[in-house]
């Protein structure tokens, strides 16, 4: 079934997002490098161990899209964090599927970069820092494919912003309605029909 008949319109373009992430890439290698030591010897930058923690599901098409414009040597390590099950298309909180998390049990001396596909209400961001931090990592960072402007979204920390977008729900480029719409190469929003009858 086609899916673009569900599509309301187009927020973010294929195109705007490959710019975007250019930019991006070269801002998180460019701080990197910056705060790396430099070798003694011959003053090349020691890049410290680098470890990627992507937020499953959404951020799957953010983060392969942005680690092959990051030519470092890193790790990847995912969660998985549940917080609009099924037809939600608000947060239900925040909540961690252990069964699909994979880090490791400790990272010290590694710089963390958590990557997640939108910033909302801010408590998956939350919950994932608190935990990672439990960790004690060297430096803890994120990066967030959208952030909403509403208050509770601004107000969290997060290092790196790809777009600011409306309060709206969307859909795309890795972000589900029901679980569909991940695989659309650009950030729609959903004509109401499709979730009106759904709304939990
Ligand atoms: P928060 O915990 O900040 O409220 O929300 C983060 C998670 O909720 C995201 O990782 C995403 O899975 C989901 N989410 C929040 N807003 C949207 C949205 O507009 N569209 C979709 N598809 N998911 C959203
Ligand atoms: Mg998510």
């Amino acid at each position: 079934m086609p899916m673009q008949k569900d599509i309301e319109r187009v927020l973010i373009t294929r195109e705007q997002i490959d710019q975007r992430l250019d930019e991006l890439a070269t801002q998180i290698h460019d701080d990197i490098l910056a705060e790396a030591p430099s070798c003694p010897d011959n003053g090349t930058p020691i890049i410290p161990d680098i470890t990627l923690i992507p937020i499953l599901t959404g951020s799957i098409i953010f983060v392969a899209d942005l680690i092959r414009r990051l030519p470092l040597k890193m790790q990847i390590r995912v969660m998985s964090v549940t917080s609009y099950p099924g037809t939600s298309t608000s947060s239900k909180g925040a909540s961690v599927e252990a069964a699909l998390t994979r880090l490791p049990e400790r990272l010290d001396g590694h710089h963390v970069l958590i990557i997640d596909d939108i910033l909302d209400s801010g408590n998956t961001l939350k919950v994932v820092k608190e935990i990672i931090a439990k960790k004690n990592p060297t430096s803890m960072r994120s990066c967030m494919l959208l952030r909403k402007q509403r208050p509770e979204a601004m107000a969290e920390t997060c290092e790196y912003v790809a777009f600011d977008i409306p309060d709206e729900f969307v859909i795309g480029y890795g972000l589900d309605y029901d679980d569909y719409y991940r695989n659309l190469p650009e950030i729609c929003t959903l004509r109401p029909e499709v979730y009106e009858n759904d709304i939990k």
